[in-house]
């Protein structure tokens, strides 16, 4: 392909605070927040990586289908709570509801009750690489990590019995950490909550990357103990201090959070609650929920209660504040309320804090239970070292779902994100120059640079069986190399003003070739990993 046909963005070299060197680069545009166009270059690594996500998939026995990515808005009635502000939704003829696909294991399960007739039958895995949507928070400096339609591969097994869905399930998890492998992404798989998918077990498959914000999951170092956060576990060791006596002060300049409790009341089906923890911890929605449904709650219709609620059931929010929390109201403290000691907090009477106030003493607590985010630093539940955060994002995710979706079959679902994979690899391979492609998932195998442009249209010419990337604009030859480095293709072949031996430099090692420019094709020949086909 020749540069100066190709449809891209014109590319400013990188820096090293870019948050999407995609777009920079000129692989993608951007529409507007969480939306792309995958320009050609950007469409080519797709399609490599959607390759090497078949032939893993297909070696493990799935069978590729695709789904209608239009649903009726009925068969997402269960999962509106947990899904209900993510789905976009679309009005058919006739007012049909419908919404955009933004996962499909309901879907999977009707096309395998159709297909799927005697025990026989089973197992039997499906796949498919389509896009999805989700209407998600995606800011403008997310590029692919987080976007509104994206493109996923997404499998579901179907089992007589929980031995073949393990045995699946292990299958799945081994084709796609090679599908990660040969993508040049390293990864941790940590166990995970099951989230909006619901069932039974999850695990995570997490791409760490050292300019990521998001912490995905905590890890010991000492014991190996590593979980996603939403189920992170942390050690709570009891407080030593003396229980002072109750005060009541002026309101204090400096407040350490840790001493400062926080009251957060809830109505789940029309019953009061108030959650309690320290003000440095953050309530953890997927704990708070196991939590109270342990206790009797409906948590389908839980929500933070308005101050206006609070009054319609008779108080104010000043009612419910935690020293006074009248006999029905449910009070739940974080196992860190149970831990700690003398904490402080708004007195009822206006102006005026609370110091020491201990719980059972100063105030009724119905149960204590973890329900707040364990953090780095925290003790480790297993042996009390400080947990280290795993900051990145999630590659991918696979469940057991057992019977929650089919009474009929034992299901499995399995995930991974194929444009997000496109940021993660760029993410892990990338240098203050630019994108560093592995060889397997580069748009190109290698660009020319000529300096004698004779030599090089002859080069490229004997090229043709291979792909390769011609810089034939007008850019001065040191342009063309910093935009060389930007763009990432494994090779760069310089060809000299005189002479028939051409420099062929490794992106990623900067090692340098001579090669004979009559000996380039092999030698292109011979680098293409197994699986890309030049
Ligand atoms: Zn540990």
């Amino acid at each position: 392909m020749r540069l100066s046909q190709l449809l891209i963005t014109r590319s400013a070299s990188a820096s090293n605070d870019d948050n999407d060197l995609l777009e920079r680069a000129g692989y993608t545009h951007r529409l507007a927040d969480g939306l792309y166009t995958l320009l050609p270059l950007g469409h080519r690594v797709l399609q490599r990586i959607s390759a090497i996500v078949r032939e893993e998939l297909d070696r493990a026995g799935a069978q590729e289908v695709a789904m209608p990515l239009l649903q009726p808005a009925s068969l997402w009635e269960r999962r509106a709570g947990v899904f209900g502000p993510q789905l976009f939704r679309v009005e058919g003829e006739n007012d049909e509801r419908l919404v955009l696909a933004p996962t499909h294991e309901e879907v999977a399960t009707i096309v395998a009750s159709a297909c799927i007739h005697e025990s026989r039958d089973l197992p039997r895995i499906l796949y498919q690489i389509q896009p999805r949507f989700r209407d998600q928070d995606a800011g403008s400096r997310s590029g692919l990590m987080r976007t509104r339609e994206f493109v996923m591969a997404d499998a579901y097994s179907f089992h007589a019995g929980r031995e073949s869905l393990d045995e699946t399930y292990t299958a799945i998890k081994n084709a796609l950490c090679a599908v990660l492998e040969r993508c040049g992404v390293r990864i941790q798989i940590v166990p995970a909550g099951s989230g909006a998918m619901g069932g039974e077990e999850s695990e995570e498959l997490l791409a760490s990357f050292p300019r990521a914000a998001n912490t995905m999951a905590l890890q010991c170092e000492k014991c190996g103990y590593a979980a996603s956060l939403e189920i992170a576990e942390c050690a709570h060791s009891d407080s030593t201090e003396d229980v002072l006596p109750l005060e009541e002060i002026p309101v204090p300049d400096s407040l350490a959070p840790a001493r400062r409790l926080t009251g957060l009341p809830f109505i789940a089906a029309g019953r009061v609650g108030l959650a309690v923890m320290p003000a440095n911890r953050v309530l953890n929605p997927a704990k708070f929920a196991g939590a109270l449904s342990g206790h009797g709650f409906n948590i389908a219709d839980c929500h933070v209660a308005s101050a206006a609620e609070l009054a319609n059931l008779g108080g104010t929010y000043d009612w419910i504040s935690i020293v006074r929390t009248p006999p029905a109201v449910f009070v739940i403290a974080d196992e860190s309320v149970r831990a700690g000691a003398n904490f402080v907090l708004p007195s009822p009477r206006g102006g005026y804090f609370l110091k020491n106030v201990n719980g059972a003493r100063d105030f009724r607590v119905d149960a204590f239970a973890d329900i707040s985010f364990a953090a780095e630093g925290d003790a480790c539940v297993r042996c009390g070292k400080q947990l280290n955060a795993i900051r990145g994002t999630e590659a991918g995710h696979i469940f057991k779902l057992g019977h929650r979706y089919s009474a009929a079959f034992e299901m499995g679902c399995y995930g991974l994100g194929v444009t997000r994979l496109m940021q993660t690899i760029v993410e892990q391979n990338r240098d203050s120059r630019g994108i560093v492609w592995p060889k397997t998932v580069a748009p190109y195998i290698a660009i020319i640079v000529p300096g004698n442009v004779h030599l090089a249209e002859q080069l490229y010419s004997s090229c043709k069986e291979l792909e390769i990337l011609l810089d034939d604009s007008d850019a001065t030859t040191e342009e063309k190399l910093r935009r060389a480095d930007l763009l990432g293709m494994p090779f760069q072949i310089t060809v000299p003003e005189d002479g028939s031996v051409v420099e062929i430099r490794e992106r990623l090692s900067t090692e340098i070739h001579h090669v004979h420019a009559s000996d380039v094709p092999a030698f292109l020949h011979d680098s293409v990993p197994p699986g890309r086909t030049v």
